[in-house]
Formats: structure tokens, sequence, C-alpha cells
């Protein structure tokens, strides 16, 4: 970390399509890697921009923007989530589809990495218009995308429910049955076992790796998270299960504060009543800002919402032992520095989120074969990948004396370039 001295930089670059390129190049030059590979991995192979017009409830029709990007197809199809959000960009996109590229690598799943967005702001939107938008969009990338190519599935605000309006679309084109074109679909439409909830389980194995590796039990530790979404609030309730104190959540509104530990069950009860808020809670306060619950003194630090959220402005507030990025991207470089040097276990979005690939990747397998696995058989299997993937990164991590972001990125970028240069692309 020391060598890259961004720390001096006045001006922090939030771009996350250039966050992700820093990123490459300090694990690139830790591995001696050419530049030749660098200039490969820097890029995506294929970014689509796409407008499409959709019939609004009201009659009128409206214009939607979005994207699809596919980095690197070098060791598969491509792979990555669509998510519905009113600021996706295309350097979103396309950062996004690099981090799944290195994720899939770091914990083995033979793809490459995508990733999609629409502009839009699905809360303003009814049920209808929301279906029409995703078959829309699904139309608009059928081109480019399907099982053997490139393979869609949740993210941000998006929901196995359009996962499945996007299949049915997709196979209505192409006139047959294609669940393996989209996962985290319904479980009737080929969705997996224990799809909804692998992100957050994943994450909850790997944090408890990172405990075990701090020596501190997972009984009574406190943990703040931000974001109460698929990611968030399952992780919430996975955490609490296994003995920690959820002390601490946010939503795109406010965060609530209770030292003693939240009433999960009251708290989710809020959240899904159309006219209540999590900030109606009645045992827990409001805190004065939502970004206040980064720096809480917890143990576990979760976020679990967007990106850059961890920056130079707030990364020396940040007291807990353990960050677990559910989110893709939450900490910028300079902020990832600061933490190396308080001694903050940060585990990487690409590792902690891994686990929603994983069972995104069990789900298209399952597909391929027609053939379903019982949950037992699914979470032990997203168990196993996640510990090694843990251990392999935590041991590359120590022989350099690097954080693990770094390590995980040198698994993934030898990984990739070794299978560029078997295809003889390098
Ligand atoms: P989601 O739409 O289910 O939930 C997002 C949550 O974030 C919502 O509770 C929303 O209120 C909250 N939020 C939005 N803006 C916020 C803000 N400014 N402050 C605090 N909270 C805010 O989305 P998700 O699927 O849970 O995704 C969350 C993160 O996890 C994203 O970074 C996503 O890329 C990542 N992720 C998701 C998956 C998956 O399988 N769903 C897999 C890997 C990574």
């Amino acid at each position: 970390m020391s060598e890259m001295n961004l720390i001096s930089n006045e001006q922090e670059n939030l771009n996350p399509y250039e966050i992700v390129q820093t990123q490459i190049d300090h694990a690139g030059e830790l591995l001696g890697v050419s530049k030749d590979v660098l200039d490969i991995l820097k890029k995506p192979k294929r970014v689509l921009y796409v407008s499409f017009p959709v019939k609004m409830d009201d009659g009128s029709t409206r214009v939607f923007e979005g994207y699809r990007s596919q980095h690197n197809d070098a060791i598969g199809p491509t792979k990555g989530g669509i998510r519905f959000h009113p600021e996706v960009t295309m350097d979103e996109v396309k950062a996004l589809s690099m981090w799944m590229s290195f994720k899939c690598c770091v914990v083995n799943v033979p793809y490459g990495g995508g990733k999609g967005g629409v502009i839009c702001d699905p809360h303003e939107f009814s049920e209808g218009e929301i279906e029409r938008i995703s078959r829309g969009f699904m139309e608009a990338i059928a081109d480019i995308v399907g099982p053997e190519r490139d393979i869609p599935a949740p993210d941000v605000y998006t929901t196995p429910q359009i996962m499945g309006w996007m299949m049915d679309t997709f196979s209505r084109m192409k006139g047959q049955f294609s669940p393996g074109v989209i996962t985290g679909k319904p479980l009737i439409l080929g969705g997996s076992k224990g799809r909804n909830e692998a992100t957050a389980r994943g994450c909850v194995f790997a944090i408890e790796e990172a405990m075990k590796t701090l020596n501190k039990p997972m009984e009574g530790a406190t943990v703040a998270i931000q974001g109460f979404g698929n990611a968030g609030r399952i992780l919430a309730d996975l955490l609490a299960a296994q003995g920690c104190k959820i002390v601490a959540v946010s939503d795109s509104t406010c965060a609530i504060y209770q030292p003693e530990g939240l009433n999960l069950r009251q708290v989710e009860h809020l959240k899904d009543e159309e006219t209540a808020s999590i900030q109606d809670d009645p045992d827990s306060h409001v805190l004065d800002r939502p970004e206040d619950l980064l720096g809480l003194e917890v143990d576990i630090l979760v976020p679990a919402a967007l990106e850059n959220v961890i920056t130079l402005k707030n990364a020396n507030n940040i007291k807990a032992n353990i960050v677990a990025e559910a989110a893709n991207g939450p900490t910028t470089p300079q902020a990832d520095e600061i933490l190396f040097k308080k001694g903050i276990l940060v585990l990487p979005d690409i590792l902690a989120n891994a686990g929603g690939v994983i069972v995104s990747y069990f789900e298209w397998v399952q597909n391929l074969m027609n053939y379903y696995w019982s949950e037992e058989e699914v979470n032990g299997k997203l168990r196993e990948q996640m510990v090694r993937s843990y251990h392999e990164v935590h041991t590359l991590a120590k022989q350099h004396q690097t954080d693990l972001r770094t390590a995980a990125y040198m698994i993934s970028i030898q990984r990739i370039t070794a299978a560029m240069e078997a295809r003889g692309w390098v």
C-alpha cells in the first residue's frame, strides 16, 4: 500500500472506472505483470448503450437509457447484475463489470465480468411500468446476452420478479425456454434455493473467518450496516442468528442507532410498511446524518448500499475492527490506505460479496443440467468456496504484507492472465 502514496493527492478521484484501474495497476505492479496484460484488463471488451421506449400508465411514452458492459471473457461467459438507479452512468457500469471479473476469479467461478444498468428510479413507477422497463431493457440487450454469452442477475433495486420477466422476454424472443440466460430468478422459473440469501450468507462466512483471524468471538460482536436491502437486511438477520448485536442500520432515508441492539423484527416490519419508515422505530434514535453510522464504535461495519461511501474525508473516523464490503466499491483507494494503516481488516467487495455470484453460478449449472439441488447442498458448497477463498487471499496478503484487496486482485489477475496466455491473447 505505501508505494501508492495516494494520500498526498489533494483531490480524491471518485470515478469508479478510474478507481478500478488504480486497483488493477497496484496489484499488477506487485505481481510484475506485463503492461500488455494490464492494458487488456483495464478496459471492458464491449459496452452497449441502449435507449428504448416504454408505454407508461398514463398513456404517454417515455424513453429510458441503459448500458451493458462485458469486461473480459477469457475464462467463461460474462456475468453480473443489472441495477435500476437514477445515478447509473456508463463509467459506473464499466467499473462494476470489471469488479465482477475479479470477483469471479478470486472465488474460482468460471465466468468473466459483466454488468448492466438502467437510468431510472423504480420507486416512481407502478409494477406494470417496472415490468415494461424490464422487458424493454432485456429486448434491447438480447443480442449480446445468453446462457453461453453473458448472464445478468439482480443488483440494486432489481428483484427476482424482474429477473423472471427478463427471462420470459428472452425466451420468447429466442423461441425456447432459456432459464440459463439470467440468475436470481423465482424458484418456479429455475431459480436456485439459497440464491436470495447468498450474497449475505457468503459475507457472513467471510466475516466468521476474519473474526477467527482477529481472535474475536461472533457472540456479542457489534455491527452497523449501511443499506437495508437484499444484501444488508438478510445480513442483519444472519449475523443476529450468530449472536452478533446489530446496533445500527440505514437506508436511503436515514440511519437508526440503538447501542443495546436493534429490535430487527420491528425494524423490518417498518421497512415493509408502505406508510412507515425505519425512522419510526420507537426503540432507537435517528442519527443526525445518515453517514454518521460509518463512524460508530462497532466491531463490524458493513457498507451494503452504494459506491464511494468510505472516502478520504471519513476514513479516519472509522472505528470498526472489520469492514465487510457487502456493497461493490464502497471504499476509495485513498480511504483503503488509511484503513490499512489503522490496522482495520477490510474484507474487499470482490471477496466479501462473492456469495451472490457463486450461487448464481450454481443456479446456472442447475439450469443447464435441469437438475436441482437442496438448500443444504447449495449452502454447503457456498461455505466451502468462501472459506477456501478467504484463506487463499489472507495467506497471500500476509506473504506480501499487503491488504486483502490487493491480495484478492493479485490472485484474480494471475488467473485471468493464465487464461489469456493459454488462449494466445498475450
Ligand atoms: P437493494 O436494492 O436490495 O438494497 C439497496 C439498499 O441500499 C436499500 O435499502 C436502499 O434504501 C439503500 N440505500 C440506497 N442509497 C443509500 C444511501 N445513500 N445510504 C444508505 N442506504 C442506501 O440492493 P442490494 O442487492 O442489497 O445491493 C446493495 C449492494 O450490494 C450494491 O452495491 C450491490 O452491487 C451489492 N451486491 C448485491 C448483490 C446481490 O446479489 N443482490 C451481490 C453482490 C453485491
